[in-house]
């Protein structure tokens, strides 16, 4: 087995024994401790930031040139590479996603270093055009120490989409992870110290939000927050971060619309369906839990779809046959249960799961059934809120006009999934529905070229492609005098 990271904090280039609480990652096929440990205190933020701003202002980082910062980042995505196994593992153990997600988790996370390495290496400043004899430029400058403050289910993929732009852009970073699973990014801490990033410019703290995140925010010298989570956490960042007047990107929830129209190839849509709502045990943010059905066809695909659905692995984490994995926490495995509960409670009809799987091999760890539930409106509890785990609610739909306004009748635009043959047909709806991606005969497809981000309660911000650097970079207009002659109004 994989031996774990020790539980130390990686603060400004050193590792520390945590201040602050308690912390204990466990592994979620039985509820094994995998590490106790002490998250940062507020006194140890405060050391990370002032370490952080001295290696940020030092001209070695600052002044660095472009394709120098570049080698460390590709340096990074190699030391990712190299150890993706270990990486997967730890992974898994901290959050008990199947060794295949996480693999590839890891794998994203080596391409988003090395694309936010040449993306650096190719990005322009501009000359603009001058309405006098000047040469103007617009060129951009490093924000200083962003506090990056990431979520449990996909960490080291989320940990990498802030750390590559915002190092690349030549800042230093404050990363806190989530409590439930503070290992893997110690564990990245790890290969970015061993690919020679210079000491101080990255500090990991897992710890409290109450504790750590809210230092971050509140911190004078954290020149900007880069938050990925639940939406009333998000909320509550945005608040305190307009007192400060600092700027924040915001990565929240979803309630993603799937919709499925009666001429799509039946076949591949009940496939998207299922990876878009099951995979990752529906604990990801672009989850597709509503899905509209045209009525035409809805009795016919409901009942492809629950016998699918019946038909999915559930089980072990590091099994290569298991599809559906535990959540990653009693607590967490509970308060989905409780979501289906409620919806039961509201008159919802119970098509699969809506328990946790019977057996032996279950009996420790948070499992959770792949559950569909029916009969509910768009207006309903189940149709409002986000679940993050396997349940997923079907509603039939009239037309095209019927399920774009349902669509959008939410308080989320994260992401949309639309099968279909008619092309023209996709295009309009995916131009009408509110939401930050859509994909079309597919589902949770990404590129890091491409920007990702939310609408309306999903957040603020867009993260990936070229324009991800600039988001940890403050413009600045130069103005250079070209004719040599005081000015006239001086009349020297
Ligand atoms: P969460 O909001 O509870 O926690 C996210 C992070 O914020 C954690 O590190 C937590 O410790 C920290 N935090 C909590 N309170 C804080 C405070 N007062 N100040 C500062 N930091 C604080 O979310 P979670 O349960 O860890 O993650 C699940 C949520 O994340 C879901 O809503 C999911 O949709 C969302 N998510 C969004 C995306 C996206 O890209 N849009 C990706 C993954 C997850």
């Amino acid at each position: 087995m994989t031996e774990l990271p020790d539980g130390r904090l990686y603060l400004a280039g050193d590792w520390v024994a945590g201040q602050g609480d308690e912390i204990t990652s466990y592994f979620p096929h039985d509820g094994s401790v995998n590490r106790v440990l002490c998250g940062a205190s507020a006194a140890q933020v405060d050391q990370a930031i002032a370490r952080a701003k001295a290696a940020q202002a030092d001209p070695a980082w600052r002044g660095m040139k472009p394709h120098e910062r570049a080698r460390i980042l590709y340096r990074i995505a190699d030391g990712i590479e190299g150890n993706i196994a270990r990486i997967s593992e730890i992974q898994s153990r901290d959050t008990g996603k199947t060794l295949r997600e996480t693999a590839a988790l890891a794998a994203s996370a080596a391409g988003t270093f090395r694309y936010m390495g040449a993306a650096l290496e190719t990005l322009d400043d501009t000359m603009t055009v001058p309405r006098a004899d000047t040469l103007t430029l617009s060129v951009h400058e490093p924000l200083g120490v962003i506090g990056a403050i990431t979520p449990w289910n996909s960490p080291i993929a989320s940990d990498a989409q802030k750390l590559a732009p915002a190092l690349a852009a030549g800042n230093a970073v404050i990363l806190k992870p989530a409590s439930w699973s503070p290992l893997t990014a110690l564990e990245l801490a790890r290969i970015v110290d061993q690919a020679g990033l210079p000491k101080g410019l990255l500090s990991v703290l897992p710890g409290s939000g109450r504790e750590v995140g809210n230092r971050l925010v509140e911190h004078p010298d954290i020149a900007k927050i880069s938050f990925t989570g639940g939406t009333e956490t998000g909320r509550r960042i945005a608040r305190q971060a307009a007192d400060k007047l600092m700027p924040v990107s915001l990565e929240l929830g979803g309630k993603s619309p799937t919709i499925v129209f009666e001429d799509s190839d039946i076949a591949l849509a009940v496939a998207g369906v299922l990876f878009g709502i099951f995979s990752s045990s529906g604990q990801s943010c672009i989850a597709g839990s509503r899905l509209f059905v045209q009525r035409s066809i809805y009795d016919a695909f409901v009942a492809r779809l629950v016998a699918a659905t019946k038909a999915l692995v559930v089980g072990h984490p590091f099994d290569a046959a298991t599809q559906v994995a535990p959540l990653i926490h009693p607590d967490h495995r509970d308060a989905v249960a409780g979501h289906v509960a409620q919806a039961l409670a509201d008159g919802a009809a119970l098509l699969c799961g809506g328990a946790a799987p019977e057996g032996e091999g279950f009996a420790q760890g948070n499992y959770y059934l792949p559950t569909i539930l029916a009969g509910l409106p768009n207006t309903a509890t189940l149709c409002r809120e986000e679940v993050f785990g396997p349940v997923l609610a079907v509603l039939p739909f009239d037309d095209e006009a019927d399920v774009i306004a349902q669509g959008n009748d939410n308080a989320y635009g994260l992401a949309c999934g639309i099968w279909t043959r008619d092309f023209p047909r996709a295009y309009r709806v995916a131009r009408a529905i509110t939401t930050g991606t859509v994909w079309i005969n597919t589902y949770k497809q990404f590129s890091i070229s491409t920007p990702f981000g939310g609408e309306k309660d999903a957040g603020v911000g867009r993260e990936k492609g070229r324009e991800g650097i600039r988001q940890y970079m403050a413009q600045k207009s130069l103005y250079v005098d070209l004719t040599g002659r005081p000015h006239p109004w001086a009349r020297l």
